[in-house]
Parts: structure tokens; C-alpha cells; sequence
């Protein structure tokens, strides 16, 4: 695996690569949840190129930022182990070398959901996508569905800015209990990681939502939201200072 730590010489390597790239960005801690979507990219693609960056701009709350895991050389080891073609490692100076003066900002969809609850999150998760799209002029780029409100903003945002790139989404990765994998679970200690198995089983639950609402609520987690909309069920719930979302697919998807 190559790995690229500077814009100028991805760029100039960009220049030499004839065939396909498929693209998977990523804040690094990397799980099956992210594997998934290399193995997609690997199938689709001949070249795969993954990022890791944890990007600043995304953060509503300092703390999580610091918060956030980091494991670079478990990260690089194991995409060395799945073969993954390039590396790519920006340092937050260079991809922001306009202090963030710049900023990509939609103006309905981000507002809701996960947006209400996290002011300033999409406009620097769509930022930060954007100069990853443009720099890696991949042909497809891999998404997941676990985070389905981000995934719709970055389609509309492919779409009205005309990129070339295909956005591709791709199914949430489970524990096997139902636990969508996240790189922040790894916070979780033993009796709140037995707490969260509780979470997608009530998110795929019969019941009514505020009855869903109420359960969790009385085990527990602070619920942020608990919708139904995009023909998906979506929520996000604290389990002391640690957030969770997941969200699933209505149809055919309730036990
Ligand atoms: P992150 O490193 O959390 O920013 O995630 C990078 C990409 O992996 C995003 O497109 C996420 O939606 C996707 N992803 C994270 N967790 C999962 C999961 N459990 N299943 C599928 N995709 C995931």
C-alpha cells in the first residue's frame, strides 16, 4: 500500500492513474463497517484508495473531537492487510488552508435530524467531502447507510455541483447482536455495551414509536430524535456522554 501524506503528491500521482478509482473517505478506527465498503470498492474499481482524516470542521463539541479514536498504525496495518491500493493521510493544515473561510452549506435537509441536534456538522462533513471529491477524482465513491442523513446530503451535493464521481451507498455492518458498528462504540464500557444491544432491537421493534421512545427512554438513553421519514426509521440517543445513531429500512425490516 502506498500511503500519501501531501496534496501536491497525490495530485501529481492522481496524474498517472489510467484506471478506475473507488474512493472510501473515513475518520480512521476503522471496522468491517468501513472494510465492507472497501470490498465493494475493490470489486467495482482496480484502484481503491481509502482517507483517513479526522476532520475538525465536523465536530459540534470540542470534547468529541479529542474524544475521537485513533489508531493510526492498527489502521494502516490492516489496510495493508486488505490490500488496499493508497493511503491517503492529509494534516489538517492542508486541507484547510483557507482557515475553513470556505464552507459548503445546504440549507434544508442538513437542518433537520441529525443537523438540529448538531449545529455546523453537515456544513463541515460536506466541505471536508467536497475537497476529498475533487482531490481524488475517483469514479465511484462508497458511503455508508448507517449514517443515512449524510449520505443523502452528499448525493444532493454530487448532484448540484455536478461532480463526477457516483455516490454509492452501502448497507449499515451489525455486531451480532444488532449494533451498527461505529469506531466510537470502542468508548462504550461493558454494562453500556450491553445497554446499546437495546437500541436496534427497539429501532426494529412492532411497536409504536413513542412506545420505542418511552422504552428507551426508561432503560436509560437520552433519545435526541426517533423518526420516520425517507421510508426509514432513524434515531440518535445518548448513553451517558457517549451518541449513538442507526437508522433502518422500513419495508420488510420490522421483527
Ligand atoms: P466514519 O469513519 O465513521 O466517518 O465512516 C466512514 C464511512 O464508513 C462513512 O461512509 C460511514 O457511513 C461508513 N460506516 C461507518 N460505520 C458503518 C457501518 N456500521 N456499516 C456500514 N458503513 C459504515
Amino acid at each position: 500500500m502506498n500511503i500519501v501524506t501531501t496534496i501536491n503528491e497525490w495530485q501529481s500521482l492522481r496524474q498517472t492513474l489510467t484506471k478506475k478509482v473507488g474512493f472510501i473517505p473515513t475518520m480512521g478506527y476503522l471496522h468491517q463497517g468501513h472494510f465492507s465498503l472497501c470490498e465493494r470498492a475493490q470489486q467495482e474499481n482496480d484502484i481503491t484508495v481509502v482517507s483517513i482524516f479526522v476532520n475538525p470542521t465536523q465536530f459540534n463539541q470540542s470534547q468529541d473531537f479529542l474524544n475521537y479514536p485513533q489508531n493510526i498504525e492498527r489502521d494502516i496495518a490492516l489496510l495493508q492487510e486488505k490490500h488496499i491500493d493508497y493511503l491517503f493521510l492529509p494534516t489538517a493544515k492542508a486541507m484547510y488552508e483557507d482557515q475553513y473561510s470556505i464552507c459548503v452549506t445546504e440549507t434544508e435537509l442538513s437542518q433537520e435530524l441529525e443537523g438540529e441536534y448538531r449545529p455546523g456538522h453537515f456544513t463541515g462533513m460536506l466541505t471536508v467531502v467536497l475537497k476529498f471529491l475533487n482531490l481524488i477524482q475517483a469514479d465511484k465513491a462508497y458511503f455508508g447507510e448507517k449514517d443515512f442523513q449524510q449520505y443523502l446530503l452528499i448525493k444532493k451535493m454530487a448532484q448540484a455541483f455536478f461532480l463526477p464521481t457516483t455516490i454509492i451507498p452501502c448497507k449499515t455492518i451489525r455486531m451480532e447482536d444488532g449494533l451498527a458498528l461505529s469506531s466510537r462504540n470502542v468508548r462504550l464500557n461493558e454494562n453500556q455495551r450491553k445497554l446499546a444491544s437495546f437500541f436496534p432491537k427497539l429501532l426494529h421493534s412492532q411497536l409504536p414509536l413513542n412506545e420505542i421512545k418511552n422504552q428507551l427512554e426508561q432503560l436509560g438513553f437520552k433519545v435526541d430524535y426517533l423518526v420516520e421519514k425517507w421510508q426509514r426509521r432513524l434515531a440518535a440517543v445518548w448513553i451517558d456522554d457517549i451518541r449513538l445513531i442507526d437508522n433502518i429500512e422500513l419495508r420488510n425490516n420490522l421483527v
